[in-house]
């Protein structure tokens, strides 16, 4: 009953009288658009697509500008298949061409900014409309797991970084009772906060936890180990970081209710998530196009793991198109049982940035390193850090139960990953900090290729 309330009068008259927002007509037409078939939904996709390509190449500087100089003219593009003929762009095309990739005459822009793993963050540009968009395709997805508008939610999310002034505090105060949302922030669980964050959940009894991937599970895991018993909610959504198998499993167990993969980022929102049979991520197709490609910017097989490429067919102030996210994902055309006609994204495999290099020339994910430390359950955090390719340092923060015959395994486990050129050094610290961001780097590598990737 108070769902109902809160979804169909108090938040959809908030978001469209007041904010003058069209959501909830954007979000209505998604309700529909998803039960069309594959076919039906390409269609609309490649029309989209279209549209978007001769508005770049009619009123963007640097589209139009970088597609003439390499011959191409936007009507010989008919579909998303064909799209692997344009140039990838990145985080640094856009630094570099901000106000060029803006469309003429000037749509009234919001300005966003994301953090990224590098600790450098990247301003971009959004329109209204998509905005809009963007919160319908969320809605939507949310939704599917039990966490729509007007449901009683609980999140451990990246907290506010610093001190925002107090009319901003209020208002967003005011926007979480609305949306029913109670916060806790992931910057402040540790050891000694752990029973704090448990009354927090239980005083809220959420309908859903939606949080970041690590510290909901290092909080299930704080649980397990004092035997504390969490109130279980309906489902549980996770998002902004990667969710590995293991994980699922003891959040699953800890909180006793379904968990539901999310993938999104700041520069798009909602790409992907999980609908109730859990067979994949399905993909935001209405919105976006999503490619998986190689090195050389060709789409990888069926079944491959490949980049992440995004086009964005929403915002028309600022596009975004063949936009490399630096994300790793499986691809796949799959439809899901459920009877949807999205398509599924098969896996998230994890940030590009989590890869080591060897100095025999080979990458290794950084999955590896969860999957093989897991298994030790005294150590509580690890972070691999790689100052050069013959050189590798484990943070681990670890409890009494630790032993240095545990580090000798590991080491031989790790040399047979790694191979005997690299140097493995132990490092045990005290903590190991979040990043701005409120996330866990669990690989990072010095210099960062963010750093010192080539300007095209
Ligand atoms: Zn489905």
């Amino acid at each position: 009953m108070f769902d109902f309330i809160y979804r169909h009068i108090l938040i959809r008259g908030f978001e469209t009288a007041v904010k003058r927002r069209k959501t909830f007509a954007y979000w209505r037409d998604l309700e529909r658009s998803q039960w069309l078939s594959g076919d039906e939904l390409r269609d609309m996709q490649s029309g989209s697509l279209q549209k978007l390509l001769s508005h770049a190449a009619s009123n963007c500087t640097y589209y139009r500008d970088a597609w003439r100089g390499m011959g191409f003219d936007p009507r010989d593009i008919r579909t998303p298949a064909n799209l692997h003929h344009l140039p990838i762009i990145d985080r640094d095309t856009i630094r570099s061409n901000r106000l060029m990739m803006r469309a003429e005459p000037a749509l009234p822009l919001l300005r966003k900014a994301t953090g990224g793993s590098s600790g450098v963050p990247l301003e971009f540009d959004l329109d209204h409309d998509s905005l809009d968009r963007r919160y319908a395709a969320w809605h939507r997805g949310y939704d599917w797991a039990g966490a729509g508008p007007g449901t009683r939610q609980w999140h451990l999310w990246g907290g506010t970084v610093g001190n925002p002034p107090r009319a901003k505090r209020a208002k967003d105060l005011l926007y979480q009772r609305l949306y029913r949302r109670s916060m806790a922030s992931s910057f402040g669980l540790s050891a000694a906060t752990v029973e704090k964050y448990l009354e927090s959940l239980n005083r809220c009894r959420p309908q859903a936890i939606v949080a970041y991937t690590n510290p909901l599970y290092d909080f299930a895991l704080a649980l397990e180990e004092r035997g504390l018993i969490p109130f279980s909610p309906r489902s549980i959504l996770v998002g902004a970081e990667k969710l590995h198998g293991f994980q699922r499993e003891v959040i699953e167990r800890v909180f006793r209710a379904p968990v539901f993969e999310t993938y999104g980022s700041r520069e798009f929102m909602l790409i992907g998530s999980e609908c109730d049979r859990h067979s994949g991520l399905h993909l935001t197709m209405e919105d976006l196009v999503v490619e998986i490609v190689d090195d050389a910017g060709r789409p990888v097989a069926e079944g491959e793991e490949g980049n992440v490429v995004v086009t964005d067919l929403t915002n028309y102030g600022m596009p975004f198109i063949r936009y490399q996210n630096g994300d790793r994902a499986v691809a796949g055309a799959e439809t899901c049982p459920c009877g949807r006609g999205l398509p599924l994204l098969k896996k998230i495999v994890g940030r590009q940035l989590d890869m080591l290099d060897t100095p025999d020339g080979r990458r290794i994910p950084g999955e590896v390193f969860p999957h093989l430390i897991k298994d030790y359950r005294a150590i509580r955090r690890f972070q691999v850090v790689q100052f050069d390719p013959a050189a590798i340092q484990l943070r681990l923060v670890v409890g009494t139960d630790w032993n240095e015959s545990m580090w000798h395994e590991l080491e031989r486990n790790l040399v047979q990953i790694v191979g005997p050129d690299v140097r493995l050094e132990m490092a045990l610290v005290d903590d190991i900090p979040l990043t701005a961001a409120g996330k866990r780097r669990v690989v990072v590598r010095h210099p960062s290729p963010d750093a010192t990737q080539k300007k095209d």
